[in-house]
């Protein structure tokens, strides 16, 4: 048994040796790292996260597994290549695509992740879930994050790989991401292990910013202080740095990352037409939904201030329908537990 998975750990990682040499040094690889160029990818990236091209044709992969003698059904058992419809042998999985090689936390290559080089068909294919490899267990980019991480006890979120090879190109050496699929509880115990704090960097688009409020009450549950990062409309991490340049992603995205709390405020305030009265009470009502159930008294009160010249509202009015809430909540179910998690929030308890 731990024979079978000691050759495929070791013929993940002959393959992405394979896919690296033929992204660089052959005429097939060519038009893979022209397209790598276009997209701003240095030498150095394309080394330091080992991506490679896997040809075009069905049975590279095959010859090379098999003059090495591996046992090409276990291969296929393990991901790396597929059977043939009529059961007669096996080809490639992945074919005419950059090859992004995904780690476990020691730096064992487990799984890749194939992109077409153009538009068209499904963008990413990554490896089945194997004995290797389970998404909902792995974070892109961890095995080389993590001493930054443990270093500065701060994490950085993204979405997509692309993303934390920009931000690590622009000097964030602590960024991950996950694989495409949501945060899993197992992903963000595994990161507060290294971390207390974490930057949730997700991609502008309405996809990203549903996604990253989704991800706050998991983080929160292991107690993560929580920033998360605005960008722009549409852009995620990578075209930002690729158009503003990192400089910028640092100080203006990074560094300007807010609460989740005024996450969940701005996030709310994009339903409603604050130019209306009724847009404005409905937006008040949805942000003090946010705001009331904060065990803190200061913390309010900076909410509400800020909603307040926000909204041109009086404070005091403000307070008084925040008091309001907060009995209505407390006939509902009772406050001032601070053990209890719905609004401690698990913060505050490095
Ligand atoms: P790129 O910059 O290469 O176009 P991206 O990372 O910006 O890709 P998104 O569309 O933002 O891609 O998706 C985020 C992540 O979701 C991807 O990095 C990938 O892990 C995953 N993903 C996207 N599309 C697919 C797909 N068709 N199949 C599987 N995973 C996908
Ligand atoms: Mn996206
Ligand atoms: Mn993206
Ligand atoms: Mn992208």
């Amino acid at each position: 048994q731990s024979r079978e998975m000691e050759q495929l750990l070791q013929a993940h990682e002959w393959t992405s040796k394979l896919y690296h040499f033929l992204l660089k040094n052959t005429e097939h690889g060519k038009p893979a790292m022209d397209y790598l160029k276009s997209r701003g990818f240095s030498d150095k990236a394309i080394d330091t996260f080992q991506i490679g091209y896997a040809p075009a044709r069905w049975d590279t992969l095959v010859q090379f597994l098999d003059k090495r003698s591996f046992d090409l059904a276990a291969m296929e058992k393990g991901g790396l290549l597929s059977s043939k419809q009529d059961g007669s042998g096996f080809v490639d999985r992945f074919r005419d695509r950059v090859i992004f090689p995904l780690h476990n936390r020691s730096g064992k290559v487990i799984a890749f992740a194939g992109r077409t080089l153009g538009e068209g068909g499904p963008k990413y294919l990554n490896s089945p879930e194997s004995r290797l490899f389970s998404k909902s267990r792995t974070l892109y980019n961890l095995h080389q994050a993590k001493t930054e991480i443990r270093k500065s006890r701060q994490i950085v979120l993204f979405e997509g790989y692309g993303d934390v090879i920009s931000a690590w190109e622009s000097g964030v050496h602590n960024g991950v991401a996950t694989m495409g699929t949501a945060l899993t509880e197992g992903h963000a115990s595994m990161m507060r292990g290294l971390a207390d704090e974490i930057i949730v960097c997700y991609d502008g688009d309405s996809a990203g910013q549903a996604a990253a409020l989704k991800s706050i009450p998991i983080l929160e549950a292991v107690g993560f202080v929580i920033k998360i990062a605005l960008l722009s409309e549409g852009m995620d991490p990578d075209e930002f740095i690729q158009k503003h340049g990192g400089e910028r992603f640092k100080h203006q995205i990074l560094d300007g990352a807010v609460s989740s709390v005024k996450f969940r405020l701005i996030y709310l305030k994009k339903n409603h037409i604050l130019l209306e009265e009724d847009g404005k009470v409905a937006y008040i009502r949805d942000a003090l939904g946010v705001i009331a159930p904060l065990p803190s008294p200061t913390e309010r009160e900076i909410y509400l201030k800020e909603l307040s010249t926000d909204l041109q509202v009086s404070f005091e009015s403000l307070k008084q329908e925040c008091n309001q809430f907060r009995i209505a909540m407390q006939k509902k179910a009772p406050l001032g537990d601070n053990n209890d998690k719905r609004w401690n929030n698990g913060r505050h308890k490095k």
